[in-house]
């Protein structure tokens, strides 16, 4: 599936269109306009996510696929993914693992052209997908909010009740621990990490309020 998105003749030939004409963007690269009025799917993941992503400035150069640590392991790069978004393919998308598999690195952000605001976009989807109920594979989407409840509860993350959590509600999970034991022993005999909960931190009451009206903003 990656590979099909990959080729030269997909997507990418509206887009640099708009260079060669000196259309506007917007003028030249609906390629699924809704009825007028409607935002268009890419109009609307830009208007979720926090700040200017810029989305709509990408031009299919491919840099971001190719600095992608977790590239080999998405359904579609980056490229792709915004391509199908200004195609309207809200389905594909959605179903998509390319969000789940970024880790947020923010290489691809750093290295793009236009400055776009890629890996909050890959957030934004990642919302998305949830709220549409098509998490392709809920093995991500479950270790995040382990981790968020982790950080509610003490302030920050607990990384061996984080793996152990993860590990029970994915047994399959579980197949690759004797593999994972010396990074864990690593961490707890090199790096001091401690096998109980962490203590609280100081001000644990104004971080809830902050995620709180992070929620709220959200959900405006
Ligand atoms: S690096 Fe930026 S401009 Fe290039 S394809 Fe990726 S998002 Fe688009
Ligand atoms: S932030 Fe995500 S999409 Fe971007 S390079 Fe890192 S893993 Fe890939």
């Amino acid at each position: 599936m990656m590979r099909e998105y990959g080729r030269a003749h997909d997507f990418r030939l509206p887009r640099l269109c708009c260079f060669v004409e000196n259309v506007p963007m917007s003028q030249s690269l609906s390629v699924a306009d809704p009825p007028h009025g409607t935002p268009t799917l890419m109009q609307e993941v830009a208007l979720r996510t926090p700040g200017n992503s810029r989305l709509e400035m990408c031009i299919q150069c491919g840099t971001c696929g190719g600095s992608c640590p977790s590239a080999s392991a998405m359904d579609h790069t980056p490229r792709a993914i915004f391509a199908m978004l200004r195609a309207g393919m809200r389905e594909e998308v959605l179903r998509s693992n390319t969000p789940w598999m970024c880790v947020s690195c923010y290489y691809c952000t750093v290295r793009c052209p236009q400055q776009i605001h890629i890996t909050d976009v890959m957030y934004t989807l990642k919302n998305m997908a949830l709220e549409a109920g098509i998490v392709p594979d809920r093995t991500a989407s479950d270790f995040s909010q382990i981790f968020i409840r982790y950080v509610k509860s003490f302030g920050r993350s607990f990384e061996i009740g984080l793996a152990g959590i993860q590990n029970l509600v994915h047994p399959r999970l579980a197949r690759r621990l004797p593999a994972m034991l010396p990074v864990a022993v690593g961490m707890l005999l090199k790096r001091g990490m401690s096998p109980l909960p962490p203590r609280r931190i100081r001000g644990l009451a104004d971080l809830r309020k902050i995620i709180q009206h992070a929620k709220e903003l959200e959900a405006a």
